[in-house]
């Protein structure tokens, strides 16, 4: 789950990280109001979950109230990679002399939430990656210390020379730290992190993306969901406890067991297809769950086929037939099917289709040949 900047920006600076003050708007009117309170001049940020805001123009300085007013406006309703900004953050503009990079990852290969950080920081860090990775600094933590002062202190010196800088960014790391492990995240970063002329280091950007398995033992984490920001697929998925993500390619693949979803998505590849999704209806599949995912991968525009492969072990194949023959009669499919379906209830599951007009067969392989051959344009193998 993403949280907003301004929901991270609350969090971190309950912790004690240094944060310009700012108030979250939903209409020009609104952020005009918040400047003025503010008396300064202010930034107003677009409040989606898309990293490369400020390139997009969802960043913009306001001088005055006046201003703030004009920039909220044009930044309310705008597009930044596919999402609708229904929200603004207006908040005291700084001074900027340096921009840094912090972030940490929970890191698979290693186990451990790895720190990284870099002095050139600010909207380019992706290239720095790409092109000058000596001048990112990365550090495991071992979970069981948490970040020791001497570590903290070595990231603070990896941006700045200066000692007072150095240590106010060491203090800055132990409270992300912090923030990272408290709300179960899988990343938490802060880009950047500035030097304003007076000298304090401050962070202009918050990012925190949760662990979705960290959300039932925080309630008011789970509690900062919003929806209206999240795609509509996804969101139905989450209601229906499927597991659903949402893919590039046009062949709709409705699967139980996230193992066999990998494998099936492997083999469409495998035959020159692109899945559109990667789905996964878990075992104990009940008809509803079936007609949930049918309307979902239909809601697709791209997908041109769709593709059941279900091994039935604690998964009734019978429930899962069912569900095909109600969500379509339902909703009628436009788009080709094609049914593998093999193990408890088979046979009555196979009957069940057949009664309603519908082939199923019990060969993956082949299945997923028609699938992409269907998806293309082609005729079913
Ligand atoms: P992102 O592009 O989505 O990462 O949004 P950021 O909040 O990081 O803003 C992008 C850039 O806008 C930053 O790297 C800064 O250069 C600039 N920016 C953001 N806030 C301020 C501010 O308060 N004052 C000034 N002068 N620039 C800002
Ligand atoms: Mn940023």
């Amino acid at each position: 789950m993403n949280l907003h900047e301004y929901q991270a920006k609350e969090i971190l600076r309950a912790l004690g990280v240094p944060i310009p003050a700012g108030e979250v708007a939903n209409t020009a009117a609104e952020a005009q109001a918040i400047a003025s309170r503010i008396g300064r001049p202010v930034v107003v940020k677009a409040q989606v979950h898309a990293g490369g805001r400020g390139k997009a123009g969802g960043v913009k300085l306001a001088k005055d109230p006046a201003e703030a007013r004009e920039k909220a406006q044009a930044i309310l309703g705008m597009q930044i990679k596919g999402l609708t900004v229904e929200k603004v953050l207006v908040s005291d503009a700084a001074d900027i002399v340096t921009e840094a990079y912090v972030g940490i990852i929970m890191d698979r290969a290693s186990r451990k939430p790895v720190f990284m950080v870099s002095p050139a920081g600010g909207i380019d860090i992706e290239e720095v990656a790409a092109k000058t990775p000596e001048k990112i600094l990365k550090l495991p933590v071992d979970t069981r210390y948490g970040l020791q002062s001497y570590q903290a202190m070595r990231l603070g010196f990896f941006l700045y020379d200066d000692l007072a800088k150095a240590r106010a960014a060491a203090k800055i790391m132990q409270q992300l730290y912090t923030a990272f492990v408290q709300s179960g995240c899988s990343l938490a970063e802060i880009n950047p992190l500035v030097v304003t002329p007076a000298g304090d280091v401050v962070a202009l950007d918050a990012k925190m993306v949760i662990d979705d398995n960290e959300l039932d033992r925080r309630p008011g984490i789970a509690a900062l969901r919003d929806e209206s920001a999240e795609a509509p697929s996804e969101v139905e998925a989450r209601r229906a406890n499927l597991t659903f993500i949402k893919l590039d390619g046009n062949v709709g693949c409705c699967v139980n067991g996230a193992g066999l979803a990998m494998a099936t998505m492997d083999l469409v590849k495998y035959y020159g297809g692109e899945p559109a999704n990667f789905l996964d209806i878990g075992g104990s599949s009940s008809p509803e769950k079936v007609i949930a995912a049918l309307r979902i991968i239909t809601a697709d525009r791209n997908v041109k086929a769709i593709l059941f492969n279900i091994f039935g072990g604690i998964t009734r194949t019978d429930d899962v037939a069912n569900g095909i023959v109600a969500a379509t009669k339902a909703s009628p499919l436009t788009v080709p099917i094609v049914i593998r379906l093999t193990g408890t209830n088979e046979e009555i599951a196979m009957k069940i289709l057949n009664e309603n007009g519908f082939s199923a067969s019990s060969d993956m392989d082949e299945a997923v040949k028609s699938a992409v051959a269907l998806a293309t344009g082609g005729r079913a193998a």
